[in-house]
């Protein structure tokens, strides 16, 4: 009887919080989802087992910084909505095979359509940070650090015993912008990132979302989709390209490693310590 309720319990969490869930929405029934955009989006947790065991075959290509780049249809989404600030140096960086993925999601999508980007490259601190934001919100509600950390890493890539995507240069953050002469607007997709607090637009087939907000998404989804890269399906925003997410998904081997030095101190952090050391701190009242 216990049993039952907990798990009567677990699934409201689940329903309701998006907690608890092992795996991310499934396509909406309507507007219909076609076949190339569905099996082409990654619906279990980034830092699963199965995720991390993909095999590397490292190709060190070069970063585009995409900032000097400045092709006018992609743009950093801060110069659209400056609720949306850019606070460390390197973000608009992608390795050079994602730029030309980039480029060809522009021939998808209409003239006056182009991608805004929030986040590229990431340093291993600055997904740290991400990390214990986003760890000690959930833990917040959990009051379980084993559940709240497994949970964190479904919102933000942990960095012990993981490669976090963003830290290879293969992943981006990205919505739709459309252009009128001088009159510049996002596309309505529904609540961007979780960085700032709970969103529960956050899965790329959310429920929560208007008929308008998923036509928008599956333009975005086609042009990324053909373009071959791969969503990630609890964050409808997040994209990428040759890192371990992608080879998953398309049945590769991964093709970029660790763009930062392997021996920094964060990387070898054990999770005991982690989660010893950031409880103690005056961060969980
Ligand atoms: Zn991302």
């Amino acid at each position: 009887m216990i049993n039952f309720i907990i798990i009567l319990i677990m699934n409201f969490l689940s329903e309701n919080n998006q907690l608890f869930a092992s795996e991310a929405s499934k396509p909406w029934d309507f507007p219909e989802v076609n076949f190339e955009i569905s099996e082409n989006i990654l619906y279990i947790p980034i830092a699963s087992d199965n995720v991390k065991k993909v095999k590397l075959n490292i190709k060190n290509e070069k970063f585009i910084d995409l900032l000097e780049v400045n092709n006018p249809r992609i743009k950093p989404i801060s110069v659209i909505d400056t609720k949306y600030k850019n606070t460390y140096d390197g973000y608009s960086k992608v390795r050079s095979g994602l730029y030309k993925k980039l480029l060809k999601m522009l021939e998808f999508l209409p003239n006056n359509i182009g991608i805004a980007y929030f986040e590229g490259l990431r340093p291993l601190w600055k997904q740290k940070e991400y990390f214990d934001k986003k760890f000690l919100e959930i833990l917040k509600n959990t009051q379980n650090k084993e559940i709240a950390y497994y949970e964190t890493t479904k919102h933000v890539s942990p960095f012990i015993d993981n490669i976090p995507t963003h830290a290879t240069g293969a992943a981006i953050d990205i919505t739709l912008f459309v252009q009128n002469e001088n009159d510049i607007n996002l596309m309505d997709m529904g609540m961007f990132d979780t960085i700032y607090g709970h969103n529960d637009q956050q899965e790329t087939f959310s429920k929560r979302t208007t008929q308008k907000q998923r036509e928008n998404r599956l333009l975005l989804l086609n042009a990324a989709i053909k373009s071959d890269l791969v969503n990630y399906g609890f964050e409808w925003w997040h994209y990428s390209y040759g890192d371990n997410a992608w080879a998953y998904v398309k049945k590769k081997e991964s093709i970029y490693g660790l763009a930062v030095d392997k021996n920094e101190n964060i990387l070898l952090m054990s999770k005991e310590s982690y989660l010893n050391k950031i409880i103690s701190t005056d961060n969980f009242k």
